[in-house]
């Protein structure tokens, strides 16, 4: 349309607007427009871009009257300057015929009023009327491109927020198959559009996790499924390695069906990180165990399994004998160390599907993979307690320790966590009084528990309450018949039971640290009734008991002096009697010669009921071996008794000791032990204990008198 253009540089442009000289031609196209107008389309009829005629309608879209278009060199001022140029050429092309005459073009015209609208024009050469003539429809299609620039530009945003989003974000079909990917999608699945024909939203999953995400999907596929929380799933990149996601499901309805959206975040970062806090939340810092809480969630879930299948399981709880002795004498670095060096052990005799746990302290507990009877729990005690056997060595120290170990069992002690931990605790105390080292919980031990408690209380009390008593019972000299000492023994004048005597409370104290206030008040009674005596001018000697645990006193020594020298004694005033256990027990036996250094007498108590190495006896210095009351008090019509107690009386000898028969209850016996050569005896034949201020008169009025000055 070279001539349109042409046409107007000849002569549209140079001539001044034409006055309608042509009113044949105008009625003739306005007849011709009008009869076409019922189809409301704006028309228009030029010649060189001239106007020649324009329908209300084409006025109406331009703003513009007949008579100021008519004056128009060229309607092509119409358009905005910017477009003039590519629309002249346009409009070239269309009437050369290089584009379909029927095709519609796009472009945009200022209606008088500074309007841009969008039109859609379609023209048509009137080649019969003249050379140049066109006619002209043109659309408003304003509202139409409006909504096109509106949705492209949301696009458009839409668009800068998916490739911009560190989420991966892809869409597939129903089938899996892979449609689009963002960038973020392709940085974390290594793979890009080039990937796209071929790929499976499965092949963006481990394969572990196919079945769960596919199980996903399926709920969304079948219907809407609930939008829960993000789930997690491994990914795998197309390198095959693979990570810990995060992905929610949507359903995307578009025209053709249903379409889904993936949402995919990589939580390896996150994940090991929450999984290391959990880590410490439920471990054990020292030992690297299973912590309390932890253990307290295994063993619900536990509960949980056996009563699903009917099945049975013990729980094994226990603690080390001495261990805060341990803490107090080495310190606390080196109670961590024996710690930390137990749990080590426990991890070589134990399976790794057990639950080993460090409930605090130095209480542990022990949750055996599967479902064992109670034999088998006590299996794994024995493993435990022989794991324990050798001694430890931490800081150049070599530490013997041993644990007691309770067991209770799912479901005859107890159907849920709580009761089975409690009661694993009870029998963990029974364990202490067994020689096994462990001990099945038992309903009678419970009642024991229950009253030991309230007990310990009443007794830490009745300590500084002034409710401890000492009874004395009398030592005699056999072949001299006179008496040389007694022995203080400790009741409890309980405010509510009355008197009670020393098996009912004395192995409790030794369980806790009130065995050495405990002891440190009969020693004190005792000392100062002595000093009482001595000063009435009766030189007695008198004997006092001690625990096992009274002799891990690293202070006894230092303490046994101030109080001998407080109480103007000399220390051969003072025996102490040790259980032959006790003798066994290295560190017991380590504090036994700086007593004895002290002038203070040793006795070997309870003899023959424990299992003393005569080579061991030999080397300890003691002076005084006490036949245990159990063989003695039916001597004289028990052959087996006599049969043990007689060898005693000579191996004591030859051990160089003094002989001392307790449990003397009748004369027969008291006889026989004279014949026998023993030292001494003390026996309700001789007399039963008896409070300190009977003591005098006893003596003065009985068979056995004071033991002579030397
Ligand atoms: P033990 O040291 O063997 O004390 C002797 C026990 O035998 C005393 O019992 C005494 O009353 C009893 N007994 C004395 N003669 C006879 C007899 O002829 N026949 C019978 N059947 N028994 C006799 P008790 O006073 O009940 O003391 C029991 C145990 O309590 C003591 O046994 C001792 O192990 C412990 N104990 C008593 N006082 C203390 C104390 O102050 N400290 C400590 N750690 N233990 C104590
Ligand atoms: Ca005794
Ligand atoms: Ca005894």
């Amino acid at each position: 349309m070279a001539g349109l253009a042409e046409e107007e540089n000849r002569q549209g442009m140079s001539l001044p607007p034409q006055p309608p000289d042509r009113d044949q031609e105008t009625e003739r196209y306005r007849q011709m427009l009008d009869a076409l107008s019922d189809l409301g389309e704006a028309m228009v009829v030029t010649e060189a871009g001239k106007m020649l005629y324009c329908n209300d309608a084409y006025e109406r879209l331009t703003g513009y009257t007949f008579a100021e278009l008519a004056a128009r060199a060229n309607l092509i001022e119409l358009a905005p300057p910017e477009l003039q140029a590519d629309l002249t050429r346009r409009l070239a092309d269309r009437l050369a015929g290089r584009v379909g005459v029927e095709h519609a073009a796009e472009s945009q015209l200022v209606t008088r009023d500074g309007r841009r609208i969008d039109c859609e024009f379609s023209i048509r050469m009137l080649a019969g009327e003249g050379p140049n003539r066109i006619l002209g429809l043109i659309r408003d299609i304003t509202p139409r491109k409006q909504a096109e620039r509106a949705l492209r530009e949301s696009e458009q945003r839409v668009r800068a927020v998916v490739d911009n989003v560190t989420d991966a974000i892809i869409s597939f079909t129903q089938d899996g198959e892979v449609l689009t990917l963002n960038p973020a999608a392709e940085r974390m699945f290594l793979c890009d559009h080039t990937h796209l024909p071929a790929l499976q939203v499965n092949d963006l999953v481990a394969e572990g996790s196919r079945a769960q995400f596919s199980a996903a999907l399926a709920e969304w596929v079948l219907g809407d499924a609930p939008s829960g929380p993000p789930r997690e799933a491994v990914g795998r990149r197309q390198d095959g390695t693979i990570f810990t996601m995060e992905y929610a499901l949507s359903p995307m309805d578009v025209e053709g069906g249903r379409l889904f959206l993936a949402t995919m975040r990589d939580i390896s970062d996150r994940k090991a990180h929450t999984e290391a806090l959990e880590y410490q939340a439920l471990h054990d810092s020292l030992t690297g165990l299973p912590n309390r809480t932890l253990f307290g969630d295994r063993l619900r879930q536990k509960v949980l399994r056996a009563q699903r299948r009917s099945a049975t399981f013990p729980l094994l709880m226990f603690d080390l004998d001495r261990f805060k002795d341990i803490n107090d004498s080495l310190g606390h670095e080196a109670g961590d160390l024996l710690l930390e060096a137990l749990a080590a052990r426990l991890a070589e005799v134990l399976r790794e599907s057990d639950t080993v746990a460090r409930l605090g302290g130095d209480e542990f507990a022990v949750l055996p993979d599967g479902m064992p009877g109670p034999a088998d729990a006590i299996t794994t005690a024995q493993k435990i307690l022989k794991a324990l056997e050798a001694p430890f060595e931490i800081e150049g120290e070599r530490i013997v320790t041993s644990a007691s170990i309770g067991i209770s069992v799912y479901p005859d002690d107890g159907d849920d966590a709580a009761s089975l931990v409690r009661r694993a605790d009870v029998a963990m105390y029974a364990a202490k009084r067994s020689s096994s080292g462990y001990a099945l919980y038992a309903a009678d031990q419970d009642r024991h528990a229950a009253h030991r408690l309230s007990l310990l209380t009443e007794l830490r009390e009745a300590v500084s309450a002034g409710q401890l008593v000492l009874q004395y019972q009398p030592k005699v000299h056999l072949r001299s018949r006179t008496t040389v000492a007694v022995e203080a023994l400790v009741r409890w004048q309980h405010p509510r039971d009355g008197m009670l005597s020393p098996d009912n409370f004395i192995p409790l104290a030794e369980q806790s640290e009130l065995i050495r206030p405990l002891t440190r008040w009969v020693l004190e009674a005792a000392l100062q009734q002595a000093r009482a005596w001595w000063a009435a001018g009766s030189r007695i000697q008198v004997a006092v008991n001690l625990s096992t645990r009274n002799l891990h006193d690293s202070e006894l020594p230092a303490y046994l002096a101030d109080l001998l020298r407080a109480n103007g004694l000399p220390a051969e005033v003072l025996t102490l009697e040790i259980t032959e256990s006790a003798a066994m027990d290295p560190e017991a036996a380590d504090r036994l010669l700086p007593i004895s250094n002290l002038g203070v007498n040793l006795s070997i108590d309870d003899f023959g009921t424990g299992y003393s190495s005569l080579a061991y006896l030999k080397r300890l210095p003691v002076s005084e071996l006490k036949i245990d009351r159990s063989f003695v008090m039916a001597l004289d019509t028990d052959a087996d008794d006599a049969a043990i107690v007689i060898p005693t009386i000579d191996l004591g000898h030859n051990l160089g000791l003094s002989v001392v028969a307790e449990g003397v209850e009748n004369e027969a016996s008291e006889l026989m032990l004279l014949r026998h050569g023993c030292d001494f005896a003390q026996g309700y034949h001789v007399s039963r204990p008896m409070i300190a201020g009977a003591l005098q008169g006893w003596l003065e009025s009985g068979e056995w008198p004071l033991a002579p000055l030397t």
